[in-house]
């Protein structure tokens, strides 16, 4: 079973390495959340930027070939200093223009577990954070406070969301894939469940006003969250009683017990297939270890 999961990780590291080649084409869309405060769209995760008296913030840098994009756009909202760029996790579509920012001589702050496993993949010195954190860290930037909060093991190990106090904004990290299924990265020490708590603690501590930037898909808010969280409880609901059961990953693809959202959740990074075997194994594994 486990021979499984790796499997599926490893071709699907390699799908995402090969998702955009034609870096050319990808323009970079801006879109205004709060006074002073953006979302910026490439190809990977959603970007957050904000701008003010003490300089540029950045969550996140997509892919190192779409930095000097991501800088020409950010130049057009402000041409101050960028101070920071915070990686919610460590995944290649939110890290691979770190290296870039690092050698521009921008500070990269991130969770321990992101430090540790960009040290340990292929990661040029200047690409690795050089301030690390392992619970919560509050930037005291740009007239208010910017709090990141880690999850344990939600969809990697080192997720961090990001609350942009005063604006009544948040980024969500990969912890919310807006209207299409979440990657839930295993082999990089995320869990379904994990992501659950995470996505029943956001909720508690937001309120109908607040917007979110979610690590893909479309900006959106509180409402948009509680819609993603009872499609997340319904298919738990659905997928546990047969993990229960210890019904084998084949019989259970046969059933096509998710077949009433795929057409509207599988199509973004995870087909219906690769998102059925990677939430139920993790599940029966969890039952069944
Ligand atoms: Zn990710």
């Amino acid at each position: 079973m486990k021979k499984t999961i790796i499997t599926l990780a490893a071709s699907l590291s390699i799908a995402s390495v090969a998702v955009a080649q034609d870096w050319d084409k990808i323009e970079i869309k801006t879109t205004k959340v709060a006074d002073d405060l953006y979302m910026l769209e490439g190809e990977g995760g959603n970007l957050g930027v904000s701008i003010g008296e003490d300089g540029v913030f950045l969550i996140d840098d997509q892919y190192a070939p779409l930095t000097e994009k991501i800088v020409a756009a950010i130049r057009k909202l402000s041409n101050d200093k960028i101070h920071f760029v915070f990686n919610t996790h460590y995944h290649g579509d939110h890290t691979g223009g770190n290296e870039n920012l690092g050698k521009m001589g921008i500070d990269i702050v991130a969770h321990d577990d992101v430090y540790k496993r960009l040290k340990e993949s292929d990661t040029a010195k200047e690409g690795l954070p050089i301030i690390t954190f392992n619970d919560m860290l509050t930037f005291h930037l740009n007239g208010m406070d910017i709090k990141t909060r880690h999850y344990r093991s939600a969809h990697t190990d080192g997720d961090s969301i990001v609350y942009f106090e005063g604006k009544n904004v948040i980024h969500m990290a990969d912890i919310m894939f807006n209207e299409a299924y979440p990657y839930v990265d295993v082999d990089g020490g995320g869990s379904w469940k994990g992501v659950l708590i995470a996505v029943k603690d956001t909720l508690n501590q937001i309120d109908d006003q607040t917007k979110i930037i979610p690590g893909h898909g479309p900006l959106t808010d509180k409402a948009g969250l509680k819609i993603y969280y009872d499609v997340l409880m319904d298919i738990d609901s659905i997928l546990r009683p047969l993990a229960e059961k210890g019904l084998p990953l084949d019989q259970v693809k046969k059933m096509a017990p998710l077949k009433k959202y795929d057409a509207d959740y599988g199509n973004g990074f995870m087909n219906p297939d690769t998102f059925l075997s990677i939430v139920y194994m993790d599940i029966y594994n969890h039952i069944n270890r």
